[in-house]
């Protein structure tokens, strides 16, 4: 009959429902674990300078390989960390590793200058308070500020306007840089760039990948560095995985670029390595 179908299409929808549920549940009680245990770690990948190629930033992805030996991308992940609420321990853990990390590269590579950019999810910053988290991170390894970058995309400021402005003012003043991350892919009301503090427009990859084959991708790319002029901020191209692109960025005008040509994010060791390499070469 029609209603023992539509019953049965109910039920299927509703174990279908449970099943996702559990899965989240089980990713969710692994995560919390992996936090514990410290295994998670962070990858690094290098910014570097358009115009001159030199080497002047690593972004630190988080990463984890879960009890299985899976290897598990934040894609998959962060959104569960958000929901759950564990994207706060795993934010904090992320900024005082990075700045461990930062001041241990520090210690072998005495001068180096490299900076380290930490990601911020919009429900992390609603929920917990990131100047005090990155002070304690700064004190706890003896770095300044201006090591920092903080990369936040628009759906934070979507979110809370009048609260990331202050937190924005707060890591303004301990000397971080703020970087605005796959920009363009969000809130279409400008406005905010006006007012908050921000010193870098992040491309999203969207717009870079295919945009030499591409008049209106090309066009908002040009749109953006002229806003960003403008405005007197930097630019950093995402996802330059050719020469070509890499060569058309740094004509445009693009400060800075990052992407698979350079290199994948690296392991804490190859980045090590890269930076010993690269502060020996600048000397
Ligand atoms: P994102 O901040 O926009 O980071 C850039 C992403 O693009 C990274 O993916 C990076 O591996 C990838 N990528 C870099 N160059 C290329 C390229 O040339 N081609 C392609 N196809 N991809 C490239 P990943 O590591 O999977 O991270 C994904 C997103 O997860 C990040 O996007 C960021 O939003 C988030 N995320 C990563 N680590 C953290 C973290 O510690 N905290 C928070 N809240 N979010 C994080
Ligand atoms: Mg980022
Ligand atoms: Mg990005
Ligand atoms: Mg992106």
């Amino acid at each position: 009959t029609k209603r023992a179908k539509s019953t049965g299409r109910i039920e299927a929808y509703q174990n279908q429902a449970f099943a996702i549920a559990r899965e989240q549940f089980g990713m969710e009680t692994a995560l919390r674990r992996a936090i514990e245990r410290r295994q998670l770690r962070l990858a690094y990948q290098p910014i570097r300078s358009l115009a001159t190629g030199a080497l002047c930033s690593f972004e630190a992805l988080v990463r984890w390989t879960d009890e299985e030996g899976v290897h598990r991308m934040p894609d998959s992940f962060i959104p569960v960390a958000e929901e759950s609420g564990l994207i706060v321990p795993l934010g904090r853990w992320a900024i005082d590793e990075a700045a461990r990390t930062l001041a241990e590269w520090d210690r072998l590579i005495p001068g180096n200058g490299s900076r380290i950019a930490v990601n911020l999810s919009a429900i992390q910053l609603q929920r917990d308070a990131i100047a005090p988290v990155l002070q304690g991170a700064l004190d706890r390894s003896h770095l300044t500020g201006d090591r920092f970058t903080l990369e936040l995309t628009e759906s934070a400021i979507v979110s809370d306007p009048d609260r990331i402005a202050g937190t924005m003012h707060a890591l303004q003043a301990l000397g971080a840089t703020l970087a605005m991350d796959d920009f363009g892919t969000g809130y279409s009301n400008l406005a905010y760039l006006q007012k908050l503090p921000i010193d870098v427009l992040k491309i999203d990859r969207s717009f870079v990948t295919g945009m030499i084959a591409d008049r209106d991708k090309i066009a908002i790319v040009r749109a953006i560095l002229s806003l960003a002029q403008a405005l007197g901020m930097q630019t950093t191209a995402e996802g330059i995985e050719t020469l070509e692109l890499a060569q058309t960025l740094a004509v445009l005008g693009c400060t800075y670029g990052q992407g698979y040509f350079y290199a994948r994010p690296l392991e804490a060791p190859a980045a090590l390595e890269m930076l010993a390499e690269a502060t020996a070469s600048a000397i």
